[in-house]
Formats: structure tokens, sequence, C-alpha cells
């Protein structure tokens, strides 16, 4: 299983998130029919949203959104508090050759246009609050460095992400993904900040020790080098998704009473698709039958 951790050093200055989500991002690539470049960009965006949430409270649900106008043309991840997390991009295939460091061009792919972060709150209660939509431009695409930027700009927090995902050539395709997230909280010291920007600097590649089987403890430790780590919490992460035949029946029943007849009359029968995880529903002739008899006596 996936596990994210999160925790304090130097005095509760600094705060640390790091996650291992190999099993995730296969779920991710198991799913959906990805390029290598887009499984590398969704599989970011996906761990970058669970360390962005593990520091956020009061939450129902928390978006990363991109949309922007490179080949992949956008991206949505989504993480809840219990750790699950669910995505897609909006051209699976888009694919792009390495970059000049022998990457993957997620910046590339990505292109210009603006990074979202969404938060909502209040489902449970019923309260249906107003989301809280931050937003800044896309600096590089990396994902990384835009979450970092959001975070310096939008929440004004100094911030180093490390995102990455490392594939291979045979199934299940993910060799190693996971992330650290480091935040200078109030109070936090010069000679530590750079402390730990050089430690991060000379660090071996993220995907590299976690191909090695290292745990989310064991990246905090490499982005804090001698600096110690306080432990204030554990959880799993996963790809979860929320659909279910019930609520591609409540889609149906949503679109009233003329569509419905046209798919029970000229299709016979309904499939759909959920967005975030390729699950298919079929809604049967009898089931929509069901739903003009609802839809009749309401
Ligand atoms: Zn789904």
């Amino acid at each position: 299983m996936d596990k994210l951790i999160h925790g304090t050093a130097a005095n509760d200055t600094i705060r640390v998130v790091a996650a291992v989500a190999t099993k995730t991002v296969e779920e991710v690539v198991t799913r959906h029919e990805l390029s290598p470049t887009a499984t590398a960009a969704l599989g970011r965006t996906l761990i970058g949203s669970a360390l962005l949430g593990a520091t956020q409270k009061d939450f129902d649900r928390l978006t990363i959104k991109l949309e922007s106008d490179g080949p992949i043309r956008g991206i949505v991840a989504e993480a809840r508090p219990n750790g699950a997390l669910r995505g897609y991009v909006k051209e699976p295939l888009a694919d792009l050759p390495a970059n000049g460091n022998g990457k993957f061009d997620v910046g590339g792919a990505v292109g210009n246009g603006t990074f979202f972060v969404i938060r909502e709150s209040g489902f449970e209660l019923g309260l249906h609050n107003a989301p809280y939509v931050g937003s800044v431009p896309i600096q590089t695409g990396e994902i990384g460095d835009d979450l970092a930027f959001y975070l310096a700009r939008s929440e004004q927090i100094p911030s180093a992400v490390l995102l990455g995902v490392l594939l291979k050539n045979t199934p299940p395709f993910v060799a190693a993904a996971g992330g650290v997230l480091v935040q200078m909280l109030p109070g936090a010291n010069e000679h530590i900040i750079t402390m730990i920007e050089d430690t991060i600097a000379h660090a071996p590649h993220l995907t590299s020790v976690i191909g090695d089987g290292a745990g989310p403890e064991d990246l905090a430790h490499l982005v804090l080098g001698e600096i110690e780590f306080k432990k204030l919490g554990e959880r799993d992460v996963r790809f979860e998704c929320t659909c279910s035949q019930e609520k591609a029946i409540s889609m149906i029943e949503a679109l009233g009473v003329d569509d419905v007849r046209s798919m029970l009359e000229e299709d016979k029968g309904a499939a759909m698709t959920c967005g975030f995880c390729s699950a298919n529903f079929q809604v049967s002739e009898a089931e929509l039958s069901n739903i003009l008899d609802r839809l009749a006596n309401s």
C-alpha cells in the first residue's frame, strides 16, 4: 500500500510531507490508456494533490487542475482527506520525445495556461460552501515547479516540491513514483533553509531511491539531511473513484424525459464511461423504463 507521512523539523518551523505512490500511479496506467508523458504528468499531479491535501484542514475534496495549450490540454487530479486520489488528462495519448535531460517532457506536453487549486468543503454537512479557488499562471508545466510557485504566490508559503514518476518498459510499467513537499513556516531560520536547499540539490533522484525500496520516512530524511524529523501522522494513499451504477443512473435521470425516451427507443440502453477512472456503466432497457416511470410520477 502506498503511504504518505507528514511532520515537522527544526522546532516546528519546517513542515515536511512525503509520499510513495508507485501503486497509485500503476492503477492510473491500468485504468486510463495513457502515453508515457501523460502518465508522468498525471502521476505527478496526483502526488502533488495528495501532498498539498496533507497540509490543509476541513476540505472534502481538493483538486489541482491545469488548463493549458500544450498537446495534453489539461489535467485534473483530486484528493480526498482519506487518501483517495483520482484524476485524468484531457488528451491521454498525447506524447512527446524526452527532453534534453532525458526526462519526460511534461512541461512541453502541458504548455502554457493556468494552474488552479480548488478546495471544496461542507458536502457532508449539506452546507454547500462556495469552493475556494486559487490560480496562478503555469510556470514550467513540470507540475512540481508550478505547485511551489502557487504556494509562494497564492498562499505565501515558501516551499520546495519534488515530484517523480519513473516508468519501465514492462508491465505494470511504473518503476517508482513519489514526492516530497517542504514548507518554510513562520520563524524558519535562513540558515536551515539554505541547508535544506543544499541537501536537495545534492540528493539522488527521488524515484531512484523509491525504486531501491525507500519509504516516505526515507524521503523526508533525504531532503532534511542532518536535520531531525518529527513525524506527526501517516495515511494510506490509493487511486479510488467515487463513481457508481447509482450515480450513472441519477445522471441519466437528470437528462429528463425526452433524452431518456430516445435512449430507450433508439439506442435500446445507455452506456457511460467515468472520466476519472474509465469505469464503464451499462444501463439496460429495463432500468431506462424505470427511470421514465419515476420521471413521469415526479
Ligand atoms: Zn469513476
